[in-house]
Parts: structure tokens; sequence; C-alpha cells
């Protein structure tokens, strides 16, 4: 692949012969130009696919209409194929199925770029790629299935009508899925009993002479084998050319990012700054953080220090649900000198760093809170250390206990372990987020810390919902705004109110505060009001003697 900055793309023979079936072993990596936007596009939605794709195959089973049906409308609503009739001789809306192919190709290669460099990432990228295959091999129609095969060099041939005939009974007794009736209906393929160990282990396939026979079916496990196989040794190969391309100063940030990506909101945006006070943590620990920050908080409660990475994780996040760089400074100083750190060591060594946090020292980068993937993959906590995510980074039998001690029930803890055993972190910080908010299916899909603590908000009803906010104001008032600036309607652009336009037309009723309040408001009401603005008890006397004689501009002049 090769980037430049500027939109290129040619269609060579190769490339349409490279996207002439749905479905890809991606031997070859792609040779096109293209810019440094659809780079980062294709890959943040690809990551995005691959996360529903865990997401769902936890939730449901793998086969399932339930899980294909979610899985169609996600590759659908982000232009991935799904359809395996796709073709782009008929008219249709939207990107076509050879852009479709291409954007899969491209993002693929890309993401084995960001996920080639640790095992953990290596792990995840394969596990999401083979479901991702699984369910698009299984969409294929038979014959499709068998182009795919013969593309790939899997020489795997259906068996005739004649061939099937004698071998009936013994297809039938060897196989799960084939009865009487089904066998003359269905495929089998001959494969060397060699590629198809695990079959041959399980006893699923009838064997001869060499040769298994399997049921259409099952055919996917061999190719998943296959591809699965090939992406690890790509993967690793991948790893060994990094050095590369990560002297490309444009790719590594992205790279970096990807690897580390969470997909949706940027929690960064200090629109909550001074929302909460510090009065107020102790409570919100217990009821709206993730584990994760629950657990710094009751270490620095408990030891009156953080290290570094802690700090780090836990700063971030406080920032991200809107405390000020004032109230962190004094969160932390108060906290630090309870313990071995006096208020001159505090100034001296770690005011620094809140600062830093939030953009007032050093580079002045605003810091963003950390994505629960960039709290999994990097840093790992040693020991003394608390940050971390629990689910990831704490011993099976001491999250066990933790999670006894916030009164999670036996049942919840036991989904928790399974999930976490199954190495789904995120969705176990899920599971205990259903468990400690009593609802029965989040309908969010977690990626970070902050997002737990807003959705938890929202879920006790204290947090504002401000996007639900923003559609009503949008809905409601926002015309009108745009309407008084000549934007919207007859398109007059009004001008402001004069005092005889104020004082003589639109009085206002009860619950309206509009009107001059040297016309419209009640004298004794009037005089408090003058009162509560500090106007001298002299200065009251002459607004009331002017007003008695109807000199309401005058009187407005003395109180001015
Ligand atoms: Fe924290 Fe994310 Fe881990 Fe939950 S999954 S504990 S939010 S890092």
């Amino acid at each position: 692949m090769q980037f430049s900055s500027r939109r290129r793309k040619f269609i060579t023979n190769s490339q349409t012969e490279l996207y002439g079936h749905p479905l890809q072993f991606y031997g070859q990596p792609p040779l096109e130009n293209i810019c440094l936007t659809e780079f980062e596009a294709f890959s943040v939605d690809r990551l995005k696919l691959l996360k529903t794709i865990e997401n769902l195959g936890v939730s449901y089973v793998k086969r399932s209409d339930m899980y294909k049906k979610k899985l169609d409308s996600e590759s659908k609503a982000l232009n991935f194929p799904y359809r395996p009739d796709a073709d782009d001789r008929k008219p249709q809306a939207g990107p076509s199925e050879y852009e479709k192919r291409r954007k899969d190709h491209i993002s693929h290669f890309i993401l084995r770029l960001a996920y080639c460099q640790t095992e953990d990432l290596r792990r995840w990228f394969i596990q999401q790629e083979v479901d991702l295959f699984r369910y698009r091999f299984n969409e294929l129609y038979p014959p499709q299935k068998l182009e795919f095969l013969h593309r790939n060099n899997l020489q795997y041939d259906t068996i005739s009508v004649e061939e099937k005939k004698p071998l009936r009974d013994k297809l039938v007794n060897s196989s799960y899925t084939v009865s009487g009736i089904t066998v003359e209906e269905q495929d089998f393929y001959k494969v060397p009993f060699q590629d198809a160990l695990d079959l041959v282990r399980t006893r699923k396939v009838y064997l001869k002479a060499g040769y298994v026979y399997i049921p259409h079916q099952d055919i996917v496990t061999i190719v998943l084998n296959d591809f699965r196989t090939r992406l690890s040794k790509a993967l690793a190969l991948t790893a060994r050319s990094l050095p590369a391309v990560h002297s490309d100063e444009r790719l590594q940030p992205l790279l970096n990012h990807l690897s580390h990506a969470y997909v949706g909101q940027d929690y960064s945006i200090q629109k909550n700054v001074g929302k909460i006070s510090l009065d107020q943590i102790d409570s919100l620990s217990g009821k709206s953080f993730p584990l994760c920050m629950r657990q710094l908080h009751q270490s620095i409660r408990e030891n009156h220090h953080l290290r570094h990475g802690g700090r780090m994780q836990y700063g971030l996040f406080l920032k991200g649900i809107g405390l000020s760089l004032e109230q962190a400074l004094q969160f932390w100083r108060s906290e630090f000198i309870r313990g071995k750190v006096d208020a001159d060591k505090f100034d001296k060594a770690y005011a620094y760093s809140v600062r830093h946090m939030f953009g007032k020292e050093g580079k002045r980068t605003d810091y963003t809170p950390y994505s629960c993937m960039k709290v999994i993959l990097s840093n790992p906590p040693s020991q003394g250390d608390h940050h971390g995510c629990p689910f990831r980074h704490t011993d099976p039998e001491l999250l066990k206990q933790k999670l006894q001690a916030y009164k999670v029930s036996p049942s919840g803890i036991s989904q928790i372990l399974e999930l976490v055993k199954g190495m789904h972190f995120q969705l176990a910080c899920q599971k205990y987020f259903e468990l400690t908010h009593n609802i029965e299916e989040a309908n969010f899909s977690l990626n970070h810390p902050n997002q737990y603590f807003i959705e938890s908000q929202k879920a006790l009803g204290g947090g504002k919902d401000d996007d639900e906010n923003n559609v009503i104001f949008d809905k409601a008032y926002a015309y009108s705004v745009r309407h008084m600036f000549g934007k919207e309607g007859k398109r007059t652009d009004y001008t402001p109110y004069s005092c005889m336009k104020v004082i003589l037309s639109n009085p206002p009723s009860q619950g309206d505060h509009h009107g001059c309040p040297f016309r419209h408001t009640d004298p004794e009401l009037l005089k408090q009001k003058l009162q509560a603005y500090k106007v001298s008890p002299s200065g009251i006397s002459q607004v009331g003697a002017v007003l008695s004689r109807l000199g309401l501009r005058l009187a407005s002049a003395i109180c001015f």
C-alpha cells in the first residue's frame, strides 16, 4: 500500500479480479494509492464492525437468526459487503458492491498493521476476523462456496450423485447433520484427511482411503482453520515490518490510535466543567463509577496516595466527568497532605502534573480521559499500582472477592467471571453495570469509563441527557433564535426594541419577565428590587416621586 495526501483511484484488472468474489482470504495487499482521510475512515469503520461482532458473539448464538440480522444491518450501515448476491449491474443506492469490497479489503490490511503489535491485540483481531469470515462464508450460496474454494487453491470438490449413492449409509451414520432424507440433496466435499483433522478427531465425518467426506455446512470448519492459520502467519510477518511503517510520521499516530482505539464520543470535551462538586465524589464513586475508577477512588481515600499511572487514569476520568482544575488541585492536595506529603511538597512535586493533565503546563496538551482499550491494553499495573482494568488485570479470585464486597449477587459474579474467562473484559464491565443498576440489558456498547459514568447517571435519573435536551431545544427554540437573526420565515433582520416599544406594547402577564420594570412592576416590588440592587434610599424615593408623575424614562435615568 502506498499513501498520498490526495485521493487517486485507478482500477487495474488484477484489482477487479481481486474483488470478483464477495468473500476474500486477504492474500494480496492492496496496491493502489489511498488518501489519509480514507485510510482513517476505513479503519475506524472496520473497527466498529469488529467490535459489534465481539458484542454480538457474547449476546447471541453465532449462527442464530438474530446474530445474522444484527450483523447484516451493521455491515449495511457501515458500507461493508453483506449480500452475497449483490451485483453492480443492478441499480442500487449508496456505494457500489465494488467499493464495498474494496473498503473491506483495504480496511482489513490497515487493521493488520495496527493489531499486529502485541499478542493481546493479535488474539483479539484474529478472533473477530474469524467470526466475521464465518458469518460471511455461511451466507454464501453453495456454488459461491465452491468458487471461493477454487479461487483460493482449496481444491476440494463435491462428489457426484453416482459417487454418493454407494456411500449413502456411511454418510448418514457418520455425520450428525445428515439424515436419510437430506443426504440426497446435500453436497459433500471430498477432502484429504490431513486437512480436516478437527473433524476427524471429533468423529464428525466419514473417512475412507485418505479422504473425508464433509457435508457442505461443515466445510466452513476447514476453511476457517485455514483462514486463521494464514492470518496468524500474516500478522507475525506484518509485525516484522513495523519499524518501517513506524518511521512514517503520518501513519504512526494513526496506527497507535487505532490499536488503542475507542470508537465513539470524545470525552475530552469540557462541557461538564463545574457540574460536580468535591462532596459528591464519594457517593458518585459507589453509584456511578466503573470498577476501575471505583477502586482508584477507594485507594486514594485509604492510602492518600496514588502512583503516576493511577493519578493519570483517575485524574483524567475526574476531569472528564466535570472536575475543574481548581477542584482537581484541591482534591489531590487534600488527599496527599493527609498522607505522607506536606503541602509544600505537594505544590512542588505533584501540582505540576495535575496542571499538566489540564494542558496548563509543558506541551499544553489537553489530555483526554483514557478509553477502555487504552486502560486494558497499555501500561499494565505492577505491584502497588491500582490503575488498569480490574476485569483484565485482577486475579479472578480477587475480582470475585471485590465483587462480593460490592454486593454483586453470586449468579451475577459467575456471569462476570465467565465473560472475563472468555477475555470479554468490556462486556464483563457492562454486565457489572447491568447488575449494579438493576437493569436487564444495557442499551449501549461500553467503550469508555466516562461513558459508563454518563450512562449510569442517566439510568439513575441524575444526569441530564444533554443529547435529549439538545433535540428538544433544536425542535422548539432554535427556529425562533434563527428567526430573530433573519435566517428564517420572512427573513427580516429584526432590530432591538426601543424603550417606547417595551413600555407601550405587549405588557407582561403572570410568569413573564419582559417589559419595563418602571412601567410594569408593582411599586412595592420595584422598591424591593432597587434595594436589592443597592440603590440608595434617597434614590429610591426620587424614582418613586418621578414615577408618580409618570416620568418613566426620567426614573430610569435616575436609576442609571
Ligand atoms: Fe474501566 Fe473499561 Fe475496564 Fe470497565 S472495562 S473497568 S470502564 S477500563
